[in-house]
């Protein structure tokens, strides 16, 4: 067999196209890891629009986690504190089914959650929809991207009516002012930071703001680095938009055309004046007037964020904050321009699209609307009414509902929240409380299986068929190429399962991934996300594609751009733009709101939920590392990638450490109003002094007293729910 494969990267956002190939192959010696393991190989695929070609560190060597840790067979126990014993794929269906019924008609559907992934393809969201919040009842399904970019999705509702990131990758390769706000793209999403980088090099005249409070490697590349204290990002976004109105660089035409609400936003700005926001900031008035004036005198400015803008207790203000600034600027649907959030997880997107936030349905809508109640339900063939108004609990919602006893089972999927939940002690105290927990992974052991009664083994990427949505709207077929391990299934077809025993026959007859898929596309008939020209045979054939992709038949429509890039950028041999098809959204500017017109949103800072005081005088914050994925349950086993980073480590600025009479390498307590951890400390100027950042990826699986997540706290967005876990107030004491 010597075949490649052509299917996505299942780590980051970012959805890089991979080719992948057998171990094995005529006249070449077979490809191994480190250990002497054959391995698939794998490379990027040059045809992939997204990364035509690229790579990072993570795609490159995914293949040597495949095998490693895996869950074999279906396990289970009376309480926590038994072993695990195997049984058949049928006493576990038996067993799940029991309990669903029982909670259901004791304690009502409302007592039964689902906490999912970014890692699920679309169809086992879309399966897990429809089982929960159609079948059951219990809008209770939320995900992890519910820590990770439920600000930016909040954030695109209420501005523009519609969740959707407008811009694409071309973009990074078009626009006069790359505007990077917490997002550290060169480790977080290295290859969207790789073309930006090149381009950049390539043209002087092309800025790049980065606003974080460390110096990471991608402020390291910026014209601008704005070490911003955390927490003041709307000081800094009204401060720029105070500068843009005095100099007069704001669109007047756009905003009287295609937005409302700007009387009360120029009124909250006018008191963010130059020296008010650099005070606040802590950056100089100099820098503050560059960053404006960058954004002012440019004809496209591009905005990229991520966790560093949405896991906070402001994230959505801090979001439409950002799209303000193109509001006023008139700097969106155009190439080169727009307001671009970049996701974590690989399908997080295509979450988004199939409803999997508490708050969500599939196709972009929402719990709360009693029409899209309505189509949702028609196209179930559920009765009216069915499926509950109420949104469901969200991540946090699920361990606070544990504390309180109205969780009567809990179903955790392709996640670890033991490790990336805000609070780890105080989640895990929930977890311990669970009545019934399932646990459906691709690998064992992890953090989170400690806290089971069920294990059931996912088929994970690679092993099953379905598609994901990369940041640009770009949805791939991702075929499996090899068999899962032992007796895993798809999560899909678990609870396909699960809903036939429930009684659901009709509801889950599904033969394949491809009938599920194209179930769900019909439920994004005519929304922002119509997808209704897709289907897994189209994706094999066309390849990856962006949405809106309508089956009119016809490649534009009046949301995407026709022939937007001009014939000079075009044929210009330097210009890395291969793709004059790419989808922009709102290059009619027409938004989805009721009047078409997008939303200003005006809202003064509020900083942090935690602030610094004397008690516990530094703010930590934390963030990922290049070669580590989330909770390491992959790049943990990979000798490449563990070597690059083997270990957590707080970095403290120079003179605060000083101070402490810490040195480097040395170990340091660090106390939370929560927790206490211990890290060796890396002094570096690369943080601002006051602050100390800690990696988030050690869980204690991996490291003694050493998880971030045990200092952070739950407070959250009021319209997110999004939990702050960028910040936290801690004190440092050497040990
Ligand atoms: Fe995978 Fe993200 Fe790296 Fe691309 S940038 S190879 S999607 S981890």
């Amino acid at each position: 067999m010597t075949e490649v494969t052509k299917t996505l990267c299942p780590y980051c956002g970012v959805g890089c196209g991979l080719e992948v190939s057998p171990p094995a192959q005529p006249g070449k010696a077979t490809h191994r890891d480190s250990q002497g393991n054959p391995i698939w190989r794998v490379r990027g695929d040059k045809a992939h629009p997204s990364s035509q070609g690229m790579v990072c560190v993570k795609g490159a060597t995914i293949a040597e986690s495949l095998d490693k840790n895996r869950l074999h067979y279906p396990m289970v126990r009376d309480s926590l504190d038994q072993k695990f014993r195997r049984v058949s794929w049928d006493e576990a269906f038996d067993l799940i089914t029991k309990r669903i019924q029982t909670v259901r008609f004791t304690q009502g559907p409302e007592a039964i959650c689902m906490y999912g992934s970014g890692q699920f393809q679309t169809e086992d969201y879309y399966i897990a929809q429809k089982l929960l919040k159609g079948c059951l009842g219990s809008n209770n399904f939320d995900a992890n991207s519910r820590l990770c970019m439920s600000s930016a999705v909040a954030g695109y509702i209420q501005s523009f009516g519609a969740d959707g990131p407008p811009c694409c990758y071309e973009d990074l390769e078009l626009t006069d002012c790359a505007f990077l706000i917490g997002t550290n793209t060169a480790e977080c999403h290295p290859i969207i930071f790789n073309r930006l980088e090149k381009y950049h090099k390539r043209n002087r005249k092309v800025k790049m703001i980065v606003v974080d409070p460390r110096r990471t490697p991608t402020a390291e590349a910026a014209d601008l680095h704005l070490a911003i204290r955390p927490g003041t990002d709307i000081d800094l976004l009204n401060g720029i938009a105070h500068l843009l109105m005095r100099w007069n660089y704001i669109d007047v035409g756009f905003i009287d055309d295609c937005t409302s609400n700007f009387p009360a936003y120029a009124e909250v700005i006018r008191h963010y004046s130059p020296e008010i926001v650099a005070d606040r900031c802590g950056i100089d008035i100099k820098d503050l007037e560059t960053a404006a004036r960058y954004w002012g005198e440019s004809q496209r400015v591009l905005s990229l964020w991520s966790m560093g803008v949405n896991q906070s207790s402001e994230g959505t203000a801090k979001v439409r904050t950002i799209i303000n600034l193109h509001l006023m600027t008139g700097q969106i649907g155009k190439p080169g321009a727009g307001p671009f959030s970049l996701t974590g997880q690989p399908n997080a997107m295509g979450g988004r699209e199939a409803g999997g936030l508490a708050h969500l349905l599939p196709g972009y809508r929402l719990v709360k609307n009693p029409q899209h109640r309505a189509e949702v339900e028609e196209v179930w063939g559920l009765k009216r009414g069915q499926i509950s108004p109420h949104p469901g609990m969200t991540a946090w919602d699920m361990i606070t509902g544990l504390e309180d006893g109205i969780v009567g089972l809990l179903w955790i999927a392709a996640t670890n929240p033991a490790v990336s939940m805000p609070d780890l002690e105080r989640t895990k105290a929930a977890l311990m409380r669970s009545p019934f927990t399932i646990y459906q992974d691709a690998y064992y052991p992890t953090e989170t299986a400690s806290y089971a009664h069920v294990l059931l083994p996912a088929a994970q990427w690679s092993e099953k068929t379905g598609v994901m949505t990369n940041s640009e709207r770009t949805v791939t077929l991702c075929p499996a190429f090899r068999r899962p391990p032992g007796e895993a299934k798809a999560d899909w077809e678990i609870f396909a399962e699960v809903g036939r025993r429930l009684g659901f026959v009709g509801e889950f007859a599904f033969a394949n991934s491809a009938e599920v898929f194209a179930e769900f596309v019909k439920l994004t008939r005519d929304r922002p996300c119509d997808m209704t020209g897709l289907s897994h045979e189209q994706l094999r054939f066309q390849g990856p594609t962006q949405w809106p992709h309508p089956d009119s038949g016809l490649e534009v429509n009046s949301q995407q751009s026709e022939i937007e890039i001009s014939e000079e950028q075009f044929n210009n041999p330097k210009s890395k733009i291969q793709n004059p098809k790419s989808k922009r959204l709102y290059t009619n500017l027409r938004f989805h709101t009721p009047d078409g017109r997008a939303r200003f949103g005006a809202y003064h800072s509020r900083g942090l939920a935690e602030p610094p005081d004397p008690d516990y005088p530094f703010v930590l914050t934390t963030g990922r590392l290049y070669g580590h994925w989330h909770t390491l349950t992959r790049t943990g086993r990979i000798e490449k990638t563990r070597q690059m980073h083997p270990e957590p480590f707080i970095e403290i600025h120079p003179r605060d450490a000083a101070r402490l009479g810490i040195s480097d390498n040395q170990l340091v307590e660090v106390r939370s109003r929560r927790s206490k951890t211990f890290f060796p400390a890396k002094i570096t100027k690369a943080i601002a002094p006051g602050t100390v950042f800690v990696p988030m990826h050690w869980g204690a699986l991996w490291a003694d007293n050493a998880e971030a997540n045990a200092l952070t706290h739950p407070e959250s967005c009021p319209d997110s729910l999004q939990p702050e876990l960028k910040a936290c107030a801690v004190q440092l004491i050497p040990v």
